[in-house]
């Protein structure tokens, strides 16, 4: 007799529930949902105390495609024993058992950037300023040790309970050198260079530095620089640098000009981590706080 899916993944589910719990955790509700993933709350129980908060990523590999499981995940594994940044969530262990791999990582409380300003609407200079001082100092860690990111979007950063920024989901992620091209599309259209979207070999650094100026933008506007509803006059508006701040509330000179400096259709000029980290906008919160502290996002 064929068994109904519907029924082995119940069971399955109960067993894995089971095997959790003889490796201490104690498992609770579902935080988020990706593509082959599920993302559930869990704390460690550790004789009759419990430990810590913890996300525990789910990928059930028998859903998941072929290239996934050979290309992108291995990557995303490796990636993520290697980053060590206040601002990148920290995985503390990875282990598999049946079809399903098991990711623990660092709890971030407070949902993610896109839920924070769809609520608030565009943060205040002063805000932006810290959250993305905060993202600069993570993608510099990540670009250091040779990692590109390749789908930096809202979504993707998360808040902890002091809404410090935490960059997640390394799905994309890959380790490369510093000239090395890649051809593979990543990422969502919204926040892609125009490179990306004209399909040319790019660099994973310069990719990574264009979604971010797509994020400041977001940060101190409230809303989408560039409409991706039609890609072809996207990539128009790009090149000819018709990002604009018409519609949206007042943002300082000095801001702009940082953002245009960093959507920059021109690889070659588009800004570097230095420069944005240096940036008239920007460099007060470094040189305020050279221990770079992720104190108090939160006010
Ligand atoms: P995918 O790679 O499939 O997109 P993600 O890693 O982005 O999966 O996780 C899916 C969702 O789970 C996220 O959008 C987020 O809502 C939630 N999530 C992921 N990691 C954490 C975490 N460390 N803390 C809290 N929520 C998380
Ligand atoms: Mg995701």
């Amino acid at each position: 007799m064929t068994v109904p899916p519907r029924l082995t993944e119940k069971v399955s589910a109960v067993n894995d529930e089971e095997e959790l719990r003889r490796r201490g955790f104690i498992v609770g509700c579902i935080l988020g949902e990706g593509s082959y993933a599920k993302v559930r709350a869990a704390v460690i129980k550790k004789g009759d105390s419990v430990g810590p908060k913890v996300a525990l990523k789910i990928i059930n590999k028998r859903k998941a495609p072929r290239d996934f499981l050979t290309k992108f995940m291995p990557r995303e594994l490796k990636v993520l024993q290697k980053v060590n940044h206040p601002n990148v969530i920290k995985c503390f262990d990875i282990f598999s058992f049946g079809h399903k791999t098991f990711i623990v990582m660092e709890m971030a409380g407070h949902g993610d950037l896109l839920e924070y300003i769809k609520l608030r609407g565009a943060l205040d200079e002063n805000k932006s300023k810290s959250m993305f001082g905060q993202f600069v100092d993570a993608i510099d860690h990540l670009h250091n040790l040779n990692i590109v990111h390749r789908d930096l979007k809202c979504e993707n950063l998360l808040l902890d309970v002091k809404n410090n920024i935490k960059v997640s989901d390394f799905g994309f992620a890959r380790e490369l050198s510093d000239n090395e091209f890649s051809k593979t599309f990543c990422g969502s259209a919204a926040y892609a260079a125009p490179e990306i979207l004209q399909g040319i070999a790019y660099k994973g650094y310069s990719y990574d530095i264009w979604s971010m100026g797509v994020i400041l933008y977001i940060m101190v506007c409230g809303s989408m620089p560039y409409d991706d509803s039609n890609i072809k006059k996207m990539i128009r508006y790009q090149t000819e640098r018709k990002v604009s701040f018409s519609s949206s509330k007042k943002v300082s000179d000095s801001c702009k000009k940082l953002i245009h400096k960093i959507l920059e259709s021109d690889v070659n000029k588009r800004a570097t981590i230095s420069e944005i980290r240096n940036s008239p906008w920007l460099s007060p919160v470094f040189i305020d706080s050279p221990e770079k502290s992720n104190s108090n996002v939160s006010k």
